[in-house]
């Protein structure tokens, strides 16, 4: 049975306005997604009623915090279907999880001469900290390469695993150009070479049920703020045995057992990572996203999100001047275009004046845009409160562009 859109429309406020006199049609969702009613009211409770610092209070708010905190832990560990919530670390979001990981694998495990795999399909957030470490640790960066189409070349990927191969870090799904990756294959040709493997899953959690036990993944990133959640929170996900091997990040409070001038000793897991006070009120406000995506259940709310971009996918591929960029076997969420003789900006800023939202550029994901040639994209992103009604409303505003372009 199909869910009732129009009550999950209803649920965020924010779609209720008006910009540029055009009711908003917001398709940046890949930048971030809007947050429900539940969501922004779950930030002013914990301010309101309970703000307190967490696990070291012996009082009523700060024990009612740490449980409320630890509890969305537990919530966390069975929506990605992990083991045990020890292996759910609280990051400011992916960014923040793959350098945490980049430091401390690079730390624990990467030797002069090692190499690390990624993709041309990645965001700079998931490329960067790889170049850093292997800059760190004179380690190299190989490169799996990607079809025009924007699938990755799996025959070229098993060429480059090899022996010195340690770890292979790709997305789930690419935010420039949608594509879905077959990552449960790329992760068992890792596991067969001996190789960890890191999942960038910022553009997958709002999209596609995730099991990192069935994928068999080591470590697996995401942001809150992708997902209906608030921004500053993330996660990174990793087996326990590895975490409990890797070296902390960063030093300071709560991620100590003891310390002394001679001798500091770490906490036990997930705690060794997260050092400081952390961000109590935007984990509670992600439980709230989570139960959000869980009372439509993830499968309808991707279903609605694909309805969108095959319609938008047919309709673009009719008109003469749009080139898609990224056609892969299987996408998410993502319709990357260009229109022949208008510059992306300036596509934006027409969009705007309709009141339609759009990205424009490279989408931090430059490498791929290289590959493809070319300098950026017009991006829109669907989540599962966008409309056909609201494409048709995109294909309005690009026949007048293309109109006032001549
Ligand atoms: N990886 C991918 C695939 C992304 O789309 C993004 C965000 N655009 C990131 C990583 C970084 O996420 P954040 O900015 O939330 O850290």
């Amino acid at each position: 049975m199909g869910i009732d859109q129009n009550s999950i429309i209803a649920q965020f406020p924010i779609l209720k306005q008006q910009i540029n006199k055009f009711p908003l049609v917001y398709f940046d969702n890949a930048a971030t997604t809007q947050k429900p009613q539940c969501v922004i009211e779950s930030l002013t409770d914990y301010y309101s009623n309970f703000n307190s610092n967490i696990h070291r209070g012996v009082h009523h708010l700060s024990q009612k915090a740490t449980e409320a905190y630890e509890q969305v832990r537990a919530q966390i560990k069975d929506f990605i279907h992990a083991n045990s919530s020890n292996e759910i670390v609280f990051t400011k979001g992916t960014t923040d999880s793959i350098n945490l990981l980049a430091f401390s694998i690079g730390e624990t495990f990467i030797e002069e001469g090692d190499e690390i795999i990624v993709s041309e399909l990645e965001h700079h957030s998931n490329i960067v900290p790889w170049q850093m470490l292997c800059q760190r640790k004179k380690a190299h960066l190989r490169v799996i390469p990607v079809n025009d189409e924007g699938d990755l070349l799996i025959d070229e990927y098993r060429k480059l695993l090899n022996k010195r191969t340690r770890l292979v870090a790709v997305g789930h799904v690419s935010n420039a150009l949608g594509t879905v990756n077959p990552i449960k294959e790329i992760i068992d040709l890792a596991h067969q070479n001996n190789s960890f493997v890191l999942i960038d899953g910022a553009q997958a959690v709002a999209h596609l049920a995730v099991d990192v036990k069935a994928l068999d993944c080591d470590f697996y990133a995401f942001s809150g703020h992708k997902m209906y959640g608030p921004m500053g929170i993330g996660v990174l996900y990793g087996k326990k045995h590895l975490l409990e091997q890797l070296q902390p990040y960063q030093g300071g409070g709560e991620m100590i057992a003891s310390v002394s001038f001679e001798k500091t000793t770490y906490n036990e897991l997930p705690y060794k990572f997260e050092a400081g006070t952390p961000n109590v009120a935007d984990v509670l406000a992600l439980s709230k996203a989570i139960e959000f995506i869980q009372k439509y259940g993830i499968s309808n709310l991707a279903k609605l999100e694909s309805e969108v971009l095959e319609y938008a996918t047919e309709e673009f591929k009719k008109i003469k001047r749009i080139k898609i960029v990224g056609t892969a076997k299987r996408k998410a969420g993502v319709l990357s275009f260009l229109i022949e003789g208008v510059h992306p900006y300036d596509v934006g800023t027409i969009l705007d004046q309709f009141g339609i939202a759009v990205r424009t550029g490279n989408h931090c994901a430059e490498p791929i845009m290289t590959r493809l040639g070319i300098r950026g994209t017009i991006r829109a992103s669907f989540a599962a409160y966008n409309t056909k009604e609201e494409v048709d409303r995109l294909l309005k505003a690009i026949h007048k562009t293309i109109d006032m372009f001549g």
